[in-house]
């Protein structure tokens, strides 16, 4: 990683670097390849537990926050038992499920579970540890399994213990869709973590943009490569996709098994799709050339005297028009550009500003015959 980092210093020398350098904007994209102007990411600190410090905590071990953060499916105070720094679902149907209070759509979601180390089958393979984690909520939501599926592997077949069960609903399943790549899950009795990165399906009206996908980290091993979804979760049936409302709760399933749960965060995520000046994808040229010529703007105000028939001013109103060739940016651009072909610097300096040129032309901003002899 070292030795690509230097590389690509030693590709880049510093003088071209805050300039025009890579491929500039165009109708899909408001900022140019390797644009020093392009915002940088926020910073986000994680904590000694691997908190990232833009997550919202749904559950820290502790009763408060389990009351603050979660509710009965049905609304009102959670049915689930909260002690000893995990709350859980009991043996016997009857508790229902629990959901959080606040509702999410795109996401990324940690979350911790165990079953108990006595865990047995309640009535079929189906009924040993389900409970499930709901993205979106139970009604359209997409569930991510949850079950004692250390017994399943192919590898214990014919083995004591072996439990036989269907591929498409053990532990990290897109249940009814997509078994597990492979089945990282421990013993009974041991704790189990899923990370997971969720979108949603894009609709226009009733149009389906992108099937949404999902993401799936179990015990730190891909199992779920973002799969995008074929429909909405079901047993038995396959269940098409179909637009909901852009946000639901986090739902945890009551599948009348004893499951514990622990350590559950939550950050949520822009969807690429509701950005309209990033990504090819959801682009919209519009927009896009709105941010452009945003930037074209601040980057001119910055220029003291547009007319000085100087190397820099040139190079600075080249960065310019790269964003927006037009109006008084154009007008500046070619008469500064003019005056200094006109009375050029030396050597060097003419190679210099025909280097920023070159971008100009290459991207079919400028002809070929602006560039200095
Ligand atoms: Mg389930």
């Amino acid at each position: 990683m070292k030795n690509l980092v230097s590389i690509a210093f030693v590709a880049a020398p510093v003088a071209v670097l805050a300039g025009l350098y890579g491929d500039t904007p165009d109708a899909k994209h408001a900022w140019a390849v390797h644009d020093w102007n392009r915002p940088k990411p926020v910073k986000v600190e994680v904590n000694e537990k691997g908190i990232p410090s833009d997550a919202i905590v749904l559950f820290d071990g502790t009763k408060e926050s389990f009351e603050k953060n979660w509710q009965s499916e049905k609304g009102g105070k959670p049915t689930w038992k909260c002690e000893n720094g995990m709350f859980s679902g009991k043996e016997g149907w009857g508790l229902g499920s629990v959901r959080t209070k606040a509702e999410f759509g795109d996401c990324q979601l940690h979350i911790e579970y165990m079953h108990p180390a006595d865990t047995k089958s309640l009535g079929g393979p189906q009924m040993r540890g389900n409970s499930g984690v709901f993205l979106m909520g139970a009604q359209y939501g997409y569930e991510v399994q949850v079950l004692e599926s250390y017994y399943t592997s192919r590898e214990m077949e014919g083995k004591p213990g072996y439990v036989d069960n269907y591929a498409d609903g053990q532990a990290g399943s897109v249940y009814a869709e997509n078994p597990p790549m492979v089945n990282p899950q421990r013993k009974p009795g041991e704790w189990q973590v899923y990370d997971i990165v969720f979108h949603q399906p894009v609709w226009d009206g009733d149009k389906l943009l992108h099937p949404g996908s999902i993401t799936v980290f179990f015990n730190g091993v891909l199992v779920q490569d973002h799969w995008e979804m074929e429909g909405q979760t079901t047993h038995c049936k396959r269940r098409p996709l179909k637009p909901h409302p852009k946000k639901g709760p986090l739902l945890l399933q009551d599948h009348g098994c004893p499951v514990n749960f622990r350590n559950i965060w939550i950050r949520e995520l822009p969807s690429r799709w509701d950005n309209k000046t990033h990504s090819a994808m959801s682009a919209d040229p519009e927009k896009v050339m709105a941010l452009r010529r945003e930037t074209a703007a601040r980057l001119f105000a910055k220029i003291a005297d547009p007319k000085a028939a100087t190397a820099a001013n040139v190079k600075a109103l080249a960065e310019v028009v790269s964003y927006a060739n037009e109006g008084e940016y154009k007008a500046a651009f070619d008469a500064a550009l003019e005056a200094y072909r006109a009375k050029p610097g030396d050597k060097k300096e003419v190679e210099d500003v025909n280097k920023a040129l070159d971008v100009l032309v290459r991207n079919n901003v400028v002809p070929a015959s602006a560039k200095l002899k």
